[in-house]
């Protein structure tokens, strides 16, 4: 199972990475669950690997039920 609902809509890897990154990344993973719930709301909080660019790796972090979301860059 790869795609996940976020804020009520259903989302792939990519739209996951878009949502939290701003644009397209040129790849993505799968979707995981992260370890901690989202700061703001408590909520479920879903992770996604991703490539903005060739060079970088980036962890994207989504709530699945308000609009907090955070990266880190590996
Ligand atoms: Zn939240």
């Amino acid at each position: 199972m790869s795609n996940r609902v976020v804020e009520g809509r259903m989302v792939t890897p990519e739209r996951l990475a878009e949502l939290v990154e701003g644009e397209r990344p040129m790849e993505a993973t799968q979707i995981e669950d992260a370890d901690d719930p989202c700061p703001d709301c408590g909520g479920n909080v879903i992770s996604v690997g991703y490539m903005p660019s060739v060079t970088a790796f980036v962890t994207g972090y989504k709530c699945q039920d308000c609009s907090w979301s955070d990266r880190e860059e590996q």
